[in-house]
């Protein structure tokens, strides 16, 4: 058995964190101390553009590489601040030449390339409401989201547009203006487009940021769709407080941090973490154009001698299953921090950061509506693998129960499950969901957000997670959690991943019943079947342990990398699959 904490001494901490133990919960930097680290607009207000570039353009670390950016085909490019702060300046003017103001949504729909950054700081300079949408996704879904937003402006490439978006142009009225990038470097001159790279070399260098207001809308994040429909949540630029305040305590960071996050723009952490939280704090993030590979992902952690790397179970789980000999055929002498977010880390995969990669992996949890990290193992904290850690300085989080008439009583005893509360009012906390004010309404009781995700606390404060409210199996009277199941199926050496859902069944209420893909070299069949019901069965209890093992190539997940057990019992019970616009591979 392994033991239940990984404990860190201060000698083994390469940097002194910036969040030091014991005092998790006094911190250095209170929210309001972080506002003021922040240096504000020079006329009042706040922009997350100005604190995350024109600051530091204006400042000692104008030279210093923001992003260094891999392209595909390996060839690489570094954007200094100073180069940032330009390019920025002229999307703002670009925007300003075509009429769109303070307030308009500017959506971005590309690949990771330097225009999709440039676009969204430039957006936010000029004051505008921004989106970035997958690339991957189907002309369904990119309509009903720009739709949804009213956008005015749709950044795109000459490729996307011309296999996405020019058949649903007819249904979005509200869009004035395409911009494309031509794919290869190429002008391109579609009939109702313009070209971006010639705008951009036609406007000027110089750009007075349109004042912002720290409350006024900032950006529009669609969340990952694993429950149903993704929903619109918009946030505030007060929102780079949080950003800020996380990047130092949560991943922190340092002056010379080389900084990954390997999470797409498209969903909230590739915009929170993938662009702003680094850039407030001045470091260099690595950007790769393209996708996950176990051995190019490994390259690129040595090669780029990456410090600080932020990445998801899902990812995780793919390194682990492409086996320990390729791992250990690199070199990682230079990270530092490993951490996750997205979906709950198992156990297993915080033990094999350890033992694989020299470093544990340290769980996060948050959400597209609190818009930044909230609770979390921070470098100095032990970590108890298979919990997310506790809350972040300025963070309180409650566990509460929630009745189905909608009353909620704060639950005080540690190690009891219920539902996952936040105080409301921190700075990043969503302002709303767009177009749905009673849904917005019905996360709230008093003064408390309710997540919609059970938990537990610990008498040490640390948090687990228990599963979403609507993935959680009432099985013969108990109440089981997925995630625990699926982390004791993990356990066993043939298991890649697992996911697992309740089966209506008429005397227990729900049976348990899990998905299973192998990892290399193990074979499907009922041997496999029984033992692995066997371990799972020793493991959690007859009470808790699948009933039923179905062995399948991949479990369906969404596009930001989660496991869709809505869709696993959908497909079971033969019911309707439900919105699949967030679909990995969909259309
Ligand atoms: P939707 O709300 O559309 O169903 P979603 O909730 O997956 O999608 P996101 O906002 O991207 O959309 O994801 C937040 C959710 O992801 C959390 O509410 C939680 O369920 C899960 N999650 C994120 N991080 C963790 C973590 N460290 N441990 C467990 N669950 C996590
Ligand atoms: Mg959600």
């Amino acid at each position: 058995m392994r033991p239940t904490f990984i404990r860190k001494s201060a000698s083994e901490l390469r940097v002194p964190p910036n969040l030091p133990r014991p005092a998790e919960r006094e911190a250095p930097l209170s929210v309001q101390a972080a506002r003021h680290a922040l240096a504000g607009l020079p006329g009042g207000g706040l922009n997350i553009a100005y604190e995350a570039v024109d600051r530091h353009a204006a400042g000692p670390r104008a030279n210093h590489p923001a992003f260094r950016w891999l392209c595909r085909n390996d060839a690489e490019q570094i954007f200094t601040y100073d180069d940032l702060a330009l390019l920025s300046n002229r999307f703002a003017n670009v925007l300003n030449s075509l009429g769109v103001g303070k307030g308009a949504g500017v959506f971005v729909l590309c690949g990771r390339i330097p225009e999709l950054y440039v676009a969204v700081l430039g957006a936010l300079k000029n004051g505008c409401v921004v989106s970035p949408l997958f690339a991957a996704f189907g002309p369904e879904p990119i309509a009903t989201r720009i739709a949804l937003g009213a956008g005015r402006v749709l950044v795109t490439t000459d490729t996307l547009y011309a296999r996405k978006v020019a058949k649903v142009m007819h249904a979005l009225p509200t869009l004035k203006h395409v911009l494309l990038v031509g794919e290869g470097g190429a002008t391109t001159d579609i009939p109702g487009t313009l070209d971006l790279r010639r705008l951009m070399d036609a406007a000027a260098d110089g750009f007075d940021i349109v004042p912002t207001a720290a409350e006024d809308p900032a950006l529009l994040h669609f969340t990952s769709g694993t429950t149903g429909t993704p929903k619109g949540a918009i946030h505030v630029h007060d929102a780079a407080v949080m950003h800020y305040m996380t990047g130092k305590y949560a991943l922190d960071f340092h002056p010379e941090d080389i900084f990954w996050c390997t999470a797409d723009p498209g969903w909230v952490t590739g915009t929170s973490y993938g662009i702003i939280a680094p850039l407030l704090h001045g470091v260099t993030s690595i950007i790769d154009e393209a996708d996950f590979d176990a051995e190019r992902w490994y390259r690129i952690l040595q090669d780029h001698e990456v410090t600080v790397w932020y990445t998801a179970p899902t990812a995780i789980r793919m390194l682990m299953k492409a086996g320990t000999e390729l791992a250990r055929k690199y070199r990682f002498p230079d990270l530092r921090f490993i951490a996750s977010v997205g979906e709950p880390l198992n156990p297993e995969a915080v033990w094999w950061g350890q033992e694989v990669l020299g470093l544990p992996i340290h769980d996060n949890w948050w959400q597209t509506e609190t818009g930044g990290i909230m609770i979390a193992n921070t470098p100095a904290m032990d970590i108890k693998p298979g919990s997310m850690g506790r809350p972040l300085p300025g963070v309180e989080a409650i566990i509460v129960r929630h009745e189905d008439n909608g009353a909620v009583t704060v639950i005080d005893v540690p190690d009891v499950e219920g539902e996952l509360a936040l105080k409301r009012g921190w700075p990043s906390m969503f302002r709303g969901y767009l177009n749905q004010e009673e849904r917005y309404r019905k996360c709230f009781a008093g003064d408390l957000y309710l997540t919609g995700d059970l938990a537990r606390r610990d008498a040490d404060g640390y948090f687990w997670f228990v599963g979403r409210a609507d993935d959680v199996i009432k099985s013969a009277g108990h109440l089981i959690g997925p995630f625990e199941v699926e982390s004791a199926l993990m356990e066993h050496p043939a298991v890649a991943e697992a996911g697992v859902i309740g089966k209506p069944d008429e005397i227990v209420g729900e049976v348990v019943k899990a998905f299973v893909s192998l990892k290399k070299g193990y074979e499907a069949g009922d041997a496999l079947r029984l033992e692995l019901l066997g371990h799972a069965r020793k493991r959690l209890g007859a009470a808790v342990a699948p009933k039923e093992i179905a062995f399948v190539a991949s479990l369906p997940r969404t596009r930001s990398g989660k496991i869709m057990r809505r869709l696993l019992k959908a497909r079971e019970l033969g019911l309707p699959e439900g919105d699949t616009s967030t679909l990995e591979g969909g259309a």
